[in-house]
C-alpha cells in the first residue's frame, strides 16, 4: 500500500539529492520539476481512485470471500425511488446498504426508517454532499459526518460507523475527520456508472461481468434507470445463486456503534 506521507518523504529526499548533485555539476535543477510532477500525479490518482488506500484505509471488497456473496450499495438517498428499490429487494430476498445524505434524510425520514426496518444497513454520506468536498477542512468534514450521524441515530436509534465519501474522493482532511470519528471508509470495486450511462443495457454490461464473490457494487437510489437495471440484475443473481448481503456482513464489520 503506497501512503502519501512516504511518497512526499521520498520526493523531498530526491529533491535534496538532486540539489546536492547539482552542486557538484552531476544533476540538472529541472529534474526537481519531474519529481514534483510524478508526486502530484500519484497524489491525484490517490485522491480519485477509492481503491488506492493512499490517504486512509478503504474497504472496497472482500478478496478472501469464496461464497457467492456480493454487496449492493446505494448512494445519495433517501429518495422517493428508494421505496421501489426496497420493494424489489424484498421480492428477491436481498439485502443492501444505503449511504444516505443528511439533507435528504431531513426530507424523507420515513424512507430512512423503512430501510432500517427491512434489515438493510444505513451508512453516512455527509450532510450536504458538497461538490467542494475535496477542498473542505477536516473540521468541516467532521461536522458534516457528525450532523448526519446524529440525524440517522434520531431516526433508527443506531449510530453509523460506515462512511462513504461523496464522489469517492479521499484526501488528508477526509482521513483526519474519519479517523477522529472512528468511521470506516467504504468504497467499491464495481462502479455501475448508473448516473453517467443513459442506457440500462450499458449499465448491465458493465456490472454483470464484474460480479465475483466479495464484490461491492456502487449504485444510486435516485434514478428510474437504476430501478430498471435492478429489475434485471436481481433475478439474474438468483439464477446464478448469488446472495446480496449488507456491506458490513460482506466485510465482517460493525455497521453501528455498540
Ligand atoms: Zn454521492
Amino acid at each position: 500500500m503506497i501512503k502519501h506521507k512516504y511518497i512526499w518523504f521520498v520526493a523531498v529526499l530526491a529533491c535534496l539529492f538532486i540539489l546536492a548533485a547539482h552542486h557538484y555539476n552531476q544533476a540538472q535543477l529541472h529534474w526537481i520539476l519531474y519529481v514534483l510532477i510524478i508526486c502530484v500525479g500519484i497524489t491525484a490518482w490517490g485522491s480519485f481512485d477509492i481503491r488506492s488506500n493512499y490517504f486512509t484505509k478503504v474497504w472496497y471488497r472482500n478478496k478472501q470471500l469464496a461464497e457467492k456473496k456480493i454487496a449492493l450499495t446505494f448512494d445519495d438517498g433517501p429518495h422517493p425511488i428508494t421505496h421501489q428499490i426496497l420493494d424489489l429487494l424484498r421480492k428477491y430476498e436481498m439485502k443492501a446498504t444505503f449511504f444516505c445524505i443528511g439533507k435528504e434524510i431531513e426530507k424523507y425520514p420515513e424512507i430512512l426508517k423503512r430501510i432500517h426496518q427491512e434489515g438493510h444497513t444505513v451508512g453516512n454520506h455527509t450532510y450536504t454532499h458538497s461538490t467542494k468536498m475535496g477542498f473542505l477542512s477536516a473540521r468541516k468534514i467532521n461536522q458534516e459526518i457528525r450532523i448526519t450521524n446524529k440525524l440517522i441515530a434520531e431516526k433508527i436509534h443506531q449510530k453509523p460507523q460506515l462512511f462513504r465519501p461523496p464522489f469517492g474522493v479521499t484526501n488528508p482532511n477526509i482521513a483526519i475527520a474519519t479517523e477522529d470519528l472512528k468511521m470506516k471508509v467504504i468504497g467499491w470495486n464495481v462502479r455501475s456508472l448508473d448516473t453517467v450511462l443513459s442506457k440500462e443495457h450499458d449499465i448491465l454490461g458493465r456490472v454483470l461481468p464484474r460480479i465475483k464473490p466479495g464484490a461491492i457494487i456502487l449504485f444510486h437510489d435516485t434514478s428510474e434507470r437504476t430501478l430498471h437495471v435492478l429489475e434485471q440484475l436481481l433475478p439474474y443473481m438468483k439464477t446464478k445463486e448469488y446472495q446480496c448481503v449488507t456491506v458490513d456482513q460482506l466485510l465482517n464489520l460493525q455497521p453501528y456503534e455498540s
